[in-house]
């Protein structure tokens, strides 16, 4: 996709790190530096990059100011990606030679030359490579903002004894960064959940490096508002709220799929009547046992309401045969279940009553911002912080409890399912953040004007 003609225009370079929750929020944001006037090189690696051309739609086009390019990531096409460590140290040794490439090249040949870079925390070598450029330098964190400060506070967590020196949690109790902000545990920090010993430390040195280039960013911005994280923003003043980035914040529609979105799942939710729906998602990460997805799956069976799931390719670690013998034939046409959804317009859609979800931070936002009360189904990282948020703070949501096997049943996710769909008091907290949280991306909102700061500095330091 080239841009033509277009110039004297401020032009940025944007490049999330490569995972799904990264990409969509990121091109949002293209799409909200585009509609101010500014030219964008999108970069993904070259892996990610074919998965979402291949699914872009038509609608998806975001016009001449938008040029999607790739790099490789170092790493060969049939290794795992999501073999963090292996995938890290690739990264690190090949992309900044590559990003500079291209940054040189564009330079050379386009009338107007990139002036800033907008990296993912998750990048963190992409600021050191615009910093060596003398090139403008915004640092785009992806989850709650809390958990970024958490991540900048590491010195003061090993002091307070909540981690040694490599990041390995001494305690599972919870902490807190002051009295207002929510409690956490080690458990949510990225590297603590990945396995051996060795694989934490290794980890942990990337977060010290990344907590290291992070101060070489002029502007650390969030994808949060301060409605829904007022604590953490008061307590850190230079984390910047710039979100809720939703596709339906702007015409276009949610873009950078590594699916290809079922879209008949919209026609099957125009069928069923207003606030009857469970919606269940995961993300794109989180894979079941079978034990666990067969639960899920009869506990949907027993709510006896219409349910709209989400069973993305390799959800399970089974190879086939997830489903129960005859269980397709029973649920007949009161359950849909795709491989991918369009998960902004699903939310967005009347029939939809609430979100059992994985608690991602792009889900939680999204959901949020469409005033959909949640069944927390959280994993790790920041998925249990987000859980906090939602069940005791925001109070639009409840979390299940697991059996002694570590199992949620079926019969809780019926009772959960009950509870909070027959409480009005979950929509009606849901709809009022909702409101909140849609009013600071309005035109005098708090992440608006934050946005528009950002944009005033980016074309000032472009002259
Ligand atoms: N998503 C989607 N269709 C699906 C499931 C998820 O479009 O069927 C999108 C969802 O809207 C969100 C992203 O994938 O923008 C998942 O990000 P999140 O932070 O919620 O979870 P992660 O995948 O990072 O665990």
């Amino acid at each position: 996709m080239e841009y033509q003609d277009n110039t004297g225009k401020t032009h940025v370079l944007v490049i999330p790190y490569i995972a799904q929750g990264h990409v969509i929020p990121l091109l949002e944001l293209a799409q909200c530096l585009i509609s101010h006037g500014m030219k964008v090189t999108f970069v993904n690696t070259e892996v990610n990059h074919k998965l979402v051309m291949k699914t872009w739609l038509e609608r998806d086009s975001f016009g001449p100011l938008m040029r999607m390019v790739a790099i490789p990531d170092g790493m060969e096409p049939w290794e795992d990606r999501n073999d963090f460590v292996r995938s890290c140290e690739t990264i690190n040794q090949v992309m900044p030679r590559k990003l500079e490439e291209l940054i040189d090249t564009i330079n050379e040949t386009d009338d107007d030359k990139i002036s800033c870079v907008i990296a993912d925390m998750g990048m963190p070598w992409a600021i050191r490579v615009a910093e060596k450029l003398r090139i403008q330098r915004v640092l785009f964190w992806s989850a709650p903002a809390a958990a970024l400060a958490a991540t900048l506070s590491l010195q003061k967590l090993i002091d307070d004894g909540i981690i040694d020196n490599d990041g390995v949690p001494l305690h599972e109790n919870t902490f807190q960064l002051s009295p207002t902000m929510p409690s956490m545990t080690s458990a949510e920090f990225g590297w603590t959940c990945m396995g051996s010993l060795a694989t934490i430390k290794t980890l942990f040195k990337f977060a010290l490096n990344a907590v290291e280039t992070a101060k070489a960013a002029q502007w650390k911005i969030c994808n949060s508002t301060t409605e829904l994280e007022s604590a953490t923003f008061n307590m850190f003043p230079n984390l910047v709220p710039i979100g809720p980035l939703l596709a339906s914040n702007r015409l276009a529609k949610q873009a950078g799929h590594f699916w290809k979105q079922d879209m008949t799942c919209l026609e099957w939710l125009d069928q069923q009547p207003a606030c009857s729906v469970i919606y269940v998602a995961f993300g794109s990460f989180t894979i079941f046992n079978q034990t666990q997805f067969q639960e899920l799956a009869l506990g949907l069976e027993l709510t006896n309401r219409p349910f709209l799931w989400v069973v993305r390719p390799g959800l399970t670690n089974e190879s086939s045969d997830t489903y129960l013998d005859g269980y397709m034939d029973r649920i007949g046409t009161r359950g849909k279940i795709v491989s991918w959804a369009p998960q902004q317009e699903v939310l967005a859609h009347l029939s939809i009553a609430c979100f059992l979800s994985h608690c991602g931070w792009n889900s939680t936002l999204e959901g949020v911002s469409h005033g959909v009360p949640f069944l927390c189904w959280p994993y790790f990282v920041d998925q249990l912080l987000n859980r906090t948020y939602i069940c005791d703070i925001w109070m639009n949501g409840l979390g299940f409890e697991k059996d002694e096997n570590r199992i949620i049943r079926r019969e809780e996710i019926k009772n959960k399912v009950d509870m909070l769909v027959n409480n009005g008091e979950f929509k009606t907290r849901a709809l009022d953040l909702k409101e909140k949280v849609m009013n600071s991306i309005r035109e005098d909102g708090s992440s608006n004007k934050n946005f528009k700061h950002l944009i005033q500095w980016m074309k000032e330091k472009k002259q």
